[in-house]
């Protein structure tokens, strides 16, 4: 090995699968494959995912969903909800993307491109239960649902979702979201639509809160292997990490021990002086962090050329850095850069 390696393990993903899955059911897991991944790169998790029986993927963006529906053929469902131009919905409804809908211009937009294409747009519309963050707020879920309807009536839009998004930071908001949720579910069923799936919940309600599944629970960063900052740990999710971060000893010094990977691989400079890494079995700390290398606190037996793990599934964890430096496990992870091999196994 010569550069940084990140090595991912498609047997634990299928493993977080399998519990995330036996957690949520009967309500379905949606794997959510945003940021590459969460890093980890698209096509060999979504190909892996498929393989495993997921048949709903959630993308950010159209050009995620479409190389989702590039790499897992035409069974599985993929929802979308970046608000994107007519030329990006034209591409989403010819691969029989789902879009989710958090404003009223973009379902006329959808619409519109569906009439000229000849096509049906699945939508999700997309209720603001609080978050502020693109949604369509409450007092205007009644005009957007007649909207549908009608758009509904002319063949050009079927509407087979409602969902929206939590904070999941307190329960209390969590539940008065949730009270909103109902009720725009509760409207959209009496204006008519016969909705297919509902779905509100990341990964922390969806393990941890029963009545936030609904159809469908939308799970990015545990099916990862990743735990929550500050949350439970991984053993008591039943989840492992799917990727590590391999480098290899470069240099061996009285006072320290350098390792070939820096911040240009995306390792965070803050980790110095803040963050350890294990090493056969012991905390070295982090000493400082530069463009291309690192260096740790020296330990007896240490060679060039031996590899160590940054982070990985035994010792260190991404969100063990995270804590550290006041981030998330999902930062350290989408920082890495694409320059960093990528070796899978399990393929
Ligand atoms: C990121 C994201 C998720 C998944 O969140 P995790 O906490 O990683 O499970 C679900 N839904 C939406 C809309 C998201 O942006």
């Amino acid at each position: 090995m010569t550069g940084p390696e990140l090595r991912v393990d498609l047997n634990a993903l299928a493993a977080n699968i399998a519990v995330a899955r036996a957690r949520v059911a009967p309500a379905q897991l949606m794997l959510v494959v945003k940021d590459d991944a969460y890093g980890h790169g698209l096509a060999p998790i979504v190909t892996r995912a498929a393989a495993e029986g997921v048949t709903w993927f959630g993308a950010f963006d159209v050009r995620e969903a479409l190389a989702t529906r590039a790499a897992v053929g035409h069974d599985a469902r993929i929802f979308s909800w970046l608000t994107v131009g007519p030329d990006q919905i034209a591409a989403a409804l010819a691969a029989e993307i789902d879009l989710g809908v958090g404003d009223a211009g973009f379902l006329e937009q959808i619409a519109s491109v569906a009439r000229s294409a000849g096509a049906t747009a699945r939508v999700h519309l997309k209720i603001d239960t609080g978050l502020h963050r693109n949604g369509i707020r409450p007092e205007e879920w009644d005009a957007i649902l007649a909207r549908a309807a009608s758009f509904s009536a002319e063949g050009l839009v079927r509407v087979v979702g409602v969902w929206s998004h939590i904070a999941e930071a307190s329960d209390a908001e969590d539940d008065a979201a949730r009270a909103v949720f109902d009720v725009a579910i509760a409207a959209a069923e009496t204006a008519g639509f016969a909705l297919e799936v509902r779905h509100l919940s990341a990964s922390a309600a969806s393990f941890a809160r029963p009545e936030f599944r609904y159809d469908l629970a939308r799970v990015g960063a545990f099916c990862y292997g990743i735990r929550p900052a500050g949350g439970p740990g991984q053993d008591e999710l039943g989840i492992r990490p799917v990727a590590a971060l391999a480098a290899t000893v470069t240099r061996v010094g009285d006072y320290a021990v350098t390792l070939g990977v820096g911040s240009l691989h995306g390792l965070p400079s803050t980790l110095a002086t803040r963050a350890s890494v294990h090493v056969s079995g012991h905390r070295q700390e982090i000493l400082h962090v530069s463009e291309t290398h690192t260096t740790l606190a020296p330990w007896e037996g240490a060679v060039v050329g031996a590899e160590v793990w940054v982070f990985g599934p035994d010792g260190t964890s991404a969100t063990d850095l995270a804590e550290e430096i006041d981030t998330v496990g999902e930062e350290i992870l989408v920082r890495i850069s694409p320059l960093v091999e990528r070796t899978y196994r399990g393929r």
